[in-house]
């Protein structure tokens, strides 16, 4: 008999626990034709704002729109520099290049591969605009450092909250400490659509506003366009099976969190987990290990039927697509060092204790 698949996520088992109230909800959106910036998409901005504690939560078309939109909302623009972490996927840096900005890479801590605050302010030049880490693999970057340099060089912070939906720092919810917050719903995240959606969170009246604007073609009124803005609405769809499953959000980040528990009791080495810091409580947006022979774990894990991921094997400092920035910055050896060795394990709230057992035994060799 051929082993049990272990996905590296599981839409269809989630999926059986909201289909009837998804399908209602279409029922309803499609019998009204209510299809824009109606009342699903402002029920889920006030609902996911409240989980989050946040001020404003305004919807957009996906988390590389609210990355985009955000940096635009809090002023930066051509020439500016963006001081952030190669370590993360791309969107991350495309946001900043869209906008004639610069992604100053800095490297991270290759204990959790969250970006190094000291890093971060060896790169800060007159130029720097604003600082964008990305809480990464669920788990808050280290805030406080990066927040005391802000004040100090008068600079914003967009935190990258794509893997991070509900994580803790310092007892807040990430996205709602910087000035904004980002956050993606694409299928595979903890939080995640039926298609592209994303969110911007902030408690700035000023950035909500301009957010607010910038993602509906710059309109105030209907046809008044006060900005050069974008089509970057959530739409009523997807806000419907965001608002069914949200309440799945906080027992499965409980669920993960279990599971990662369980990997670290039974990883030993060579195989080493990335750390979990106690300056919050983590999501477990995936179980990241390092390992030395990755590709002999990565096939043995494809011959038992177990998901995996590799985030990420290029750093974006190493993209074709940055090579015009010059590879000035390209040495940042504790990235490199991740890239290679970094190895993502499902990790998703419908494992069971044995899928942990099995996938742990298959990775440890
Ligand atoms: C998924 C992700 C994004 C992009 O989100 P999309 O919704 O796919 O546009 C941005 N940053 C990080 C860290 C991500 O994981």
């Amino acid at each position: 008999m051929s082993p049990r698949a272990i996905p590296l996520v599981d839409l269809a088992a989630e999926y059986a626990l909201v289909r009837e109230e998804v399908r209602a909800s279409f029922e309803g959106i499609l019998d009204s034709m209510r299809l824009i910036l109606g009342p699903h998409v402002q029920a889920f901005e006030s609902e996911f704002g409240r989980y989050l504690g946040a001020r404003h939560a305004i919807g957009v078309g996906s988390g590389t729109d609210a990355l985009l939109l955000s940096l635009k909302a809090v002023g930066v623009g051509a020439g500016d520099e963006v001081v952030t972490t190669p370590f993360t996927f791309f969107a991350t840096s495309e946001a900043i290049l869209h906008l004639g900005a610069v992604p100053v890479y800095a490297d991270v801590d290759p204990e959790t591969g969250l970006l190094d605050p000291a890093e971060v302010r060896r790169r800060l030049t007159p130029r720097t605009k604003a600082i964008l880490p990305v809480h990464l693999f669920g788990q808050s970057a280290d805030l406080d450092p990066l927040l005391a340099i802000c004040r100090e060089k008068g600079l914003r912070l967009v935190e990258d909250a794509a893997q991070a939906h509900g994580a803790t720092y310092r007892g807040r919810r990430v996205g709602t400490i910087g000035d904004a917050g980002t956050f993606s719903f694409y299928p595979s995240k903890n939080l995640s659509a039926y298609g592209e959606a994303g969110l911007v969170s902030t408690n700035d009246d000023a950035v909500a506003a301009s957010l607010r604007s910038l993602r509906n073609h710059g309109q105030g009124a209907r046809y008044e366009h006060d900005l050069v803005g974008f089509n970057a609405r959530l739409d009523e769809l997807q806000a419907a099976v965001l608002r069914a499953k949200l309440r799945l959000l906080e027992p499965g980040n409980r669920r993960r969190r279990e599971i990662a528990a369980r990997y670290r009791r039974l990883f030993k080495a060579p195989v080493r987990p990335l750390s979990e810091r106690d300056w919050g409580e983590p999501v477990y947006h995936l179980f990241v290990v390092r390992v030395p022979d990755r590709d002999a774990v990565c096939a043995r894990l494809s011959e038992e039927k177990i998901g995996f991921g590799v985030h990420y094997a290029v750093p974006s400092h190493l993209q074709p697509a940055t090579k015009a920035l010059g590879r000035e910055t390209a040495s940042l050896p504790k990235v490199e060092a991740l890239a290679r060795e970094a190895l993502s394990l499902p990790c998703h709230p419908f494992m069971t204790d044995e899928d942990v057992d099995r996938v742990a035994r298959v990775v440890q060799g």
